[in-house]
């Protein structure tokens, strides 16, 4: 007889609803034997964490490597498959390290915020090798919309054969959607217990929206609930950084090149202290036109909702000005979105935690801790948990380094 499974996945941001697509394409996979359940806890639906308010890269120069070797390929594959391009802004686009001045914009904000210590959100770490400068400043022909004049160095990161991007919210939504069509279950609740008869998972306890308590039965448990996945597994090594993005849509009848810029911006000397600064937005230009720019993460407190994610306006208005200090097209552009996320970190270093938790219980897995780099690391990690819920080993690639054994 074919075993039953019934499988739920907690948290509906881009770890959770890729894992219920790919468990739902699995060769196993069979809608009567297996359950699929997603839950997640906003009430305004998926993806309202990191996972649609992040950049968007995906690249092979990304880490940790044995999970980018993965990832990277299934995401070609994914946008082969689905026409990403039409459905989640799938493109390849050229990366590169930006330096130099930003021009004062009169008032250009504090660039400090609410919410403490600024901190790096270490997206550059995997890059072994950053090519030096070109001849003169190196900026490329076509990367028009940053100031030439205000340019001290451009160094290509990498070529289109080597990074991509999507709309992380379409991604996620649309993975979601394409788990929908195969039977995967979403519900709308908050995961209050993960439930256990002596060393196995019996189900996962959450509050609906009518604040009933309800239990969904489960054979296994899928922990994927970013920075908020300690609050149901305590033992968890997972800290939670903020951070905040704009988007702004430059006028219509300017062209926007693809490329996403890290940048280095000497700010204008502040006239009370005559020191400068240096600030380090990530810039993403998107198909649609529209630009996403983030700041630098910080260590506000991680509230109990996604849905109570409290935005520092003061900090987006910084990210808009230092962009807007390099940029004439950035400047003149409409700032469409304000945003602030908590995205979730390994806080014992390496990562991400993916594979079962045997010690704890039977049957309860987890996939969170992905850093910077969930929007990339999302497919690979996806397969493998469905590799290993249906074949019992992850075949995909060696994630050994990853497995919940070694942090908890
Ligand atoms: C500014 C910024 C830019 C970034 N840029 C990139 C990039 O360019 N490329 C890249 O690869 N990565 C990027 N990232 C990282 C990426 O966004 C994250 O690694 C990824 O989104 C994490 O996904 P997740 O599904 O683990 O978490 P989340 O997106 O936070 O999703 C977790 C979900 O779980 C739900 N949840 C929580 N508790 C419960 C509960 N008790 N019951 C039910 N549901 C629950 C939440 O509501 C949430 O929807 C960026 C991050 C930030 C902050």
């Amino acid at each position: 007889m074919e075993q039953q499974r019934s499988i739920v996945i907690i948290g509906g941001g881009i770890i959770g609803c890729t894992t219920a697509y790919y468990l739902s394409r699995h060769p196993s996979y069979s809608s009567s034997t297996t359950s699929i359940t997603l839950l997640e806890a906003s009430a305004r639906g998926t993806a309202q964490g990191a996972s649609g308010k992040a950049g968007g890269l995906v690249a092979k120069w990304a880490y940790p490597r044995e999970l980018v070797d993965i990832s990277y390929p299934e995401h070609v594959k994914l946008a082969e498959e689905h026409n990403g391009t039409e459905r989640w802004g799938w493109r390849f686009v050229s990366c590169g390290s930006w330096e130099g001045h930003g021009e004062d914009l009169g008032d250009s904000g504090s660039g400090v915020g609410k919410g403490g210590q600024k901190k790096s959100l270490e997206k550059t770490l995997g890059l072994e090798d950053v090519s030096t400068t070109r001849e003169e400043t190196g900026l490329p022909d076509d990367l028009l919309w940053v100031k030439e004049e205000l340019t001290t160095s451009y160094s290509p990161m990498s070529g289109p054969d080597g990074s991509a991007q999507v709309h992380p919210y379409l991604f996620t939504t649309s993975m979601l959607e394409l788990a929908k069509e195969k039977g995967v279950l979403a519900v709308a609740g908050s995961a209050t217990s993960i439930e256990r008869e002596g060393r196995r998972v019996t189900g996962v306890s959450y509050r609906d929206s009518e604040n009933q308590t309800k239990t969904i039965p489960a054979t296994h448990v899928i922990l994927s609930a970013g920075a908020w996945s300690p609050s149901l597994l305590p033992s968890l090594p997972i800290s939670a950084t903020r951070a905040h993005s704009v988007t702004i849509r430059p006028n219509s009848s300017t062209t926007i090149a693809p490329y996403v810029l890290f940048t280095e911006i000497r700010l204008p000397s502040n006239a009370s202290t005559m020191h400068s600064r240096i600030v380090t937005p990530e810039i993403y230009a998107r198909p649609d036109g529209e630009v996403y720019a983030c700041g630098p993460g910080d260590d506000s407190r991680l509230p109990k909702n996604v849905d109570d994610v409290v935005v520092d306006l003061a900090a987006c208005e910084s990210v808009r000005d230092h962009v807007a200090s390099i940029s004439q097209e950035l400047r003149d552009g409409e700032v469409e979105k304000r945003q602030a996320c908590f995205l979730p970190v390994v806080s014992v270093g390496g990562g991400p935690i993916i594979g079962e938790a045997e010690k704890i219980a039977k049957g309860l897995y987890i996939a969170t801790g992905h850093t910077c780099w969930g929007i990339c690391n999302a497919p690979g990690t996806a397969k493998a948990m469905a590799e290993l819920l249906f074949e019992g080993k992850i075949r995909s690639g060696n994630l050994k380094k990853l497995s919940p054994s070694r942090f908890l």
